[in-house]
């Protein structure tokens, strides 16, 4: 086995021993090689379950944080995801792997083209990838089954919430930027929310605007 296929082994293990233990999303995450989201002096470690700094000064987040989200959002294969904060396009490839559609946006337009160019060399084609700001959600593709926020936010975006189906799941970190932030999970009944706590987390704040890259 080569030294890869065993850190990618050793990667599925953590996943597990940490709560990862839905099979479609283990089989997700097994299917996507986080080594081609990595870049330059960090690529070594792209089987750890740590997170990593991508440009941008952004970072592509740890493998069992996506695991447990991914898992959290309990996607069905018809399902049309919307994701904000594509960053790396790491987390956007494992939820290809599980819903009919996903979208993801990010404020950095440098981040979404390098992403579509991965994806593309990927053959990942149910993707959509665009630059913008995600505190706005995206309208014209509105309402989602499911919408993840992989930056923090100090509370769930009101225009996600409207954006979100009936019945419909969103995951979303919250907190105060630089502090401990809790992972929440929000389900839509109608014009009711119910919110779960799900676990803390750390993630970079969503900010509002674009980038200028
Ligand atoms: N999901 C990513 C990691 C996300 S890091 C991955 O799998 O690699 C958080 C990302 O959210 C960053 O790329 C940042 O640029 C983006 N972001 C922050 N605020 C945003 C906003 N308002 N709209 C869109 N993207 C935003």
């Amino acid at each position: 086995m080569t030294f890869d296929a065993q850190a990618r082994m050793q990667l599925l293990f953590a996943l597990r021993s940490k709560g990862v233990t839905d099979t479609r999303v283990l089989a997700a995450m097994e299917a996507v090689d986080r080594g081609r989201f990595v870049r330059g002096i960090f690529q070594g470690r792209a089987y750890e379950d740590m997170p990593l700094p991508i440009e941008c000064g952004q970072t592509i987040s740890q493998p069992s944080v996506v695991g447990l989200m991914t898992q959290a959002l309990n996607i069905r294969p018809r399902d049309k995801v919307l994701e904000i904060g594509t960053g790396s396009g790491y987390q956007a490839a494992i939820l290809s792997q599980l819903a009919r559609r996903v979208y993801t946006v990010d404020r950095h337009k440098r981040l979404a083209r390098a992403a579509r160019e991965l994806l593309e060399s990927m053959d990942i084609t149910n993707v959509t990838i665009l630059p913008a700001d995600g505190g706005h959600g995206l309208p014209e593709q509105a309402p989602f089954d499911r919408i993840l926020v992989t930056a923090a936010a100090e509370d769930p975006p009101p225009a996600l919430l409207a954006q979100l189906r009936d019945g419909g799941i969103m995951v979303v970190p919250v907190g105060q930027s630089d502090h401990v932030q809790t992972l929440l999970k929000v389900t839509r009944q109608g014009d009711d929310y119910d919110y779960d706590d799900l676990r803390s987390v750390r993630f970079v704040p969503l900010v509002e605007g674009m980038a200028t890259d």
